[in-house]
């Protein structure tokens, strides 16, 4: 059965494109004013429970007889045996945040049965069910809709076709226009080309513009190339970085979806021969390409082009000793370090470095600066994405050392700076960062800040009531927190997009005059605290 009643309406499907991950499930859109009932899919047991403040939030992860597990995020509660089992070891390990694995027969659910109810916890953007089934053994998520059946009338569209001359060039986009009298311009290309496929589909007709399942490549109605975003295991899920153009995603915000596969590309969604996608033409005939899409359904749209190799074709443009990407790159100076391990970029490039020290003065907390940056084989500045973290070290020579743990690493993104963590070892900074940019030391030694937030014409509190707290941190985020009543650990939670610590008194909750106390640590363990007493009826 379907994990909601009523018509599932798709806000997410398998694969979309997201940052650095192809999306792992799908998104069913739940009411914004009520928590909808949540159903087990198939009879089970609850293998593991994971609640965090930030990702799925509120998670469940129901494992099935048959090697499946399914997945249920940003709940905004469980049901009442799951809430007791978790409440318990939140109590007892004095933690809101908290992931068990309990036992095969601890709790058993059946299809149908009600599990939690929708929410809009964790990383969510608005309420919804973020659903995904998963291998139990390879923890790989599955596309569901080869579990779950959907109303799908609607066939996939593409609405821009790009040729590419290498994996690093800009490709040349193409609108899909309107054939008429059956006549199409000819597209003129070089002798080696690939080709990306701007697309979407729909479910219903009203339906939100998802990603198609499968692209197709045919040279003269000859099959040479497709690929299927059917199962894509987490640890490769950041090869998106790849398979979507992220210089033209950043750029232009158009996610072309290329159909071939660059030098570095562990994807296991693609079927074709050793040209790997790319077209080959040797001679200057002309020659019919054509493009298709499908959805999950067999539902597809194709576009076909008449192309004809150029006469002269251009010459491939002097790359100055690149890197190899699939080789590990260090540069090391007196002044900083850089360590990008191998297979950590897509395609050849080169890595240059600028540093600089500064002038030095009380109130200027950025000093030392590192700027990194890729240059593609093209020696064009393209936005060249990660697909695994590197590590940059920044000496801190400066007044800045005698603050110690309190340093970190911040980038510069023009009109502010982002925490990146990092710590002092050795009179350097180190951390790790998902991009090229520019870094500078920094610290962080500001207390996050905590408000009592006060009800209006209230005096005292009774069970069902919230007693809540706007708390907010200026640099590196919220870290810990603690909220106890008379001393005694108190099951708050923490909500980052409203900024809100709230807790809700339950029947168990202490009774009469009482001090509630809030602690609250930030990334860089700068603690506040704030106490007041209560009268709770
Ligand atoms: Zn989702």
């Amino acid at each position: 059965v379907l994990p909601l009643q009523g018509k599932p309406n798709l806000t997410g499907n398998y694969a979309e494109i997201r940052p650095n991950h192809f999306h792992a499930g799908l998104d069913f859109k739940t009411d914004p004013e009520k928590n909808m009932p949540i159903y087990a899919v198939a009879d089970g047991y609850v293998s593991r429970i994971k609640v965090s403040t930030h990702g799925y939030g509120k998670a469940l992860y129901i494992t099935h007889a048959n090697g499946l597990v399914s997945v249920y995020g940003h709940q905004y509660a469980y049901n009442n045996a799951i809430k007791k089992y978790v409440e318990t070891e939140q109590l007892k390990q004095e933690t809101f945040e908290i992931e068990l694995f309990p036992k095969p027969k601890e709790l058993l659910v059946k299809q149908g049965e009600i599990v939690g109810y929708s929410g809009n916890t964790g990383d969510s953007e608005g309420p919804h069910l973020h659903f995904e089934i998963r291998d139990e053994k390879s923890e790989v998520p599955l596309n569901p809709l080869r579990f779950l059946k959907i109303t799908d009338t609607m066939a996939p569209k593409i609405n821009l076709i790009a040729f590419y001359e290498d994996d690093y060039t800009a490709p040349e986009i193409h609108p899909v226009l309107l054939k008429h009298n059956g006549y199409q311009d000819t597209v003129s290309v070089s002798n080696k080309f690939g080709i990306g496929v701007v697309c979407g589909d729909q479910e219903t007709k009203y339906g939100s513009w998802n990603n198609i399942y499968k692209a197709e490549l045919l040279l003269d109605d000859k099959s040479f190339y497709s690929h299927t975003l059917d199962s894509i295991p987490f640890d490769l899920a950041r090869y998106v970085n790849t398979y979507c153009d992220y210089d033209v995603k950043k750029k232009q915000k158009i996610k072309i979806q290329k159909c071939f596969v660059g030098k570095n590309n562990d994807l296991p969604i693609y079927r074709t021969d050793d040209k790997k996608g790319f077209i080959y033409l040797n001679d200057t005939l002309y020659h019919k390409l054509t493009i298709k899409v499908y959805d999950f359904y067999n539902h597809s749209d194709e576009v076909s082009r008449i192309i004809k190799r150029k006469a002269a074709t251009k010459e491939k443009p002097i790359v100055v000793q690149p890197n190899d990407c699939l080789k590990p790159f260090v540069k090391e100076t007196d002044q900083y370090r850089i360590n990008i391990p191998e297979k950590s970029i897509y395609t050849d490039y080169s890595c240059k470095a600028i540093f600089s020290r500064g002038t030095i003065s009380e109130n200027v907390p950025f000093i030392e600066t590192l700027v990194f940056f890729g240059i593609g084989p093209s020696g064009k500045n393209y936005e060249i994405p990660f697909q695994k973290n590197c590590t940059i070290s920044i000496q801190a020579k400066t007044k800045m050392l005698k603050y110690g743990d309190k340093l970190c690493i911040a980038e510069d993104i023009g009109n502010k700076y982002n925490y990146c963590g990092g710590s002092l070892q050795d009179g350097f900074v180190s951390t790790t960062v998902k991009n090229f940019g520019a870094y500078k030391v920094s610290l962080d030694t500001v207390a996050p800040q905590i408000k009592f937030v006060k009800p209006k014409k209230k005096k005292d509190f009774k069970e069902g009531d919230l007693i809540l707290f706007k708390v907010s941190d200026e640099f590196s985020g919220i870290g810990k927190f603690k909220l106890t009543i008379n001393d005694v650990f108190q099951l708050a939670e923490y909500e980052h997009k409203t900024g809100m610590v709230f807790l809700k008194l339950g029947e168990n909750s202490p009774k009469g005059k009482v001090k509630v106390k809030l602690v609250l640590d930030d990334k860089k363990n700068n603690r506040a605290a704030s106490e007041l007493y209560l009268l709770i009826k």
